[in-house]
């Protein structure tokens, strides 16, 4: 990581390479290249249901089987599934920057498989469940279930530990993110449609606090407007372009 590639301007080799405090944002467009689907993909078995119907406390509510059907789904896809390179540079970035965050949005648990590790999963994992009872979280890591809906050892079902549609985040992960935005000369925002809050909103408190932003996406989001530079194409490939050697 010392050296950038000669194809990409060298305004921007240097800003990278001189960065002091960096923060990454993620959304669900890094994992795609590991071939799990983003919310706004095609989810083929699942495609008569949008997430926002199943990702919720009401569908919890009104049927904790069908909700755990589709996660028992998705984990099985991710269970399979590897870091590709724009996870494996992120990883790198962690070691590189001396002050580095990443906040991903994802519960795929897929930057820890990569090494990364400080990361605020500001929605949790979807490997970790709750007690709806006791409210105790835990791994059950179990693919595919064998019961579904899973219980505690208390009698009572147990949830993803995810955050859901209208549902609040961790107020601790909230200001430590706000803490590391509003101190970083450089943020990353990767693979995130930008619409869902707040972390759509986290990339204007870099800009006031002077960060540089660069998005990495494969087309326009609410964020363009406010990135320095976006980048078009596939994360897992313009990474590793930004930090080759020469
Ligand atoms: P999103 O599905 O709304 O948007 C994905 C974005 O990634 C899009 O803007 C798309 O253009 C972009 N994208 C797709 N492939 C890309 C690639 N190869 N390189 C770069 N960009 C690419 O996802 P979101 O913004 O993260 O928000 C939706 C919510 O869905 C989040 O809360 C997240 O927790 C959840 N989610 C997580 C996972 C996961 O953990 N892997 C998967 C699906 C959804």
């Amino acid at each position: 990581m010392e050296k950038l590639s000669s194809s990409i301007p060298r305004d921007l080799k240097l800003r990278i390479q001189n960065a002091k405090h960096v923060v990454v944002i993620t959304g669900a467009g890094i994992s795609a290249e590991s071939g799990i689907p983003t919310f706004r993909g095609e989810d083929g078995l699942w495609k008569n249901y949008r997430a926002e119907e199943l990702a919720t406390p009401w569908a919890f509510e009104k049927n904790p089987e069908l909700v755990w059907k589709w996660y028992d789904w998705r984990r099985g896809i991710i269970a399979k599934a590897a870091p590709n390179p724009g996870h494996i540079i992120i990883a790198e970035m962690e070691q590189f920057y001396p002050n580095f965050t990443l906040i991903t949005q994802n519960v795929d648990g897929l930057h820890r498989k990569a090494g990364c590790k400080n990361v605020i999963e500001i929605h949790g994992n979807l490997w970790r469940v709750r007690c709806i009872r006791e409210g105790k979280t835990f791994y059950l890591e179990e693919v595919p279930l064998h019961e579904i809906p899973p219980h505690c050892s208390c009698g009572a079902l147990v949830r993803p530990d995810v955050v859901w549609f209208g549902e609040s985040l961790d107020p601790t992960l909230i200001r430590k993110s706000q803490k590391a935005l509003t101190t970083c000369d450089l943020l990353f925002v990767i693979g995130t449609s930008g619409i869902v809050q707040p972390v759509a909103s986290f990339p204007s408190i870099a800009k006031q606090s002077g960060a540089f932003i660069i998005e990495i996406n494969l087309e326009p989001t609410p964020i363009s407007a406010i990135a320095n530079i976006s980048l078009r194409g596939k994360s897992g490939e313009i990474l590793p372009a930004l930090f080759k050697t020469d």
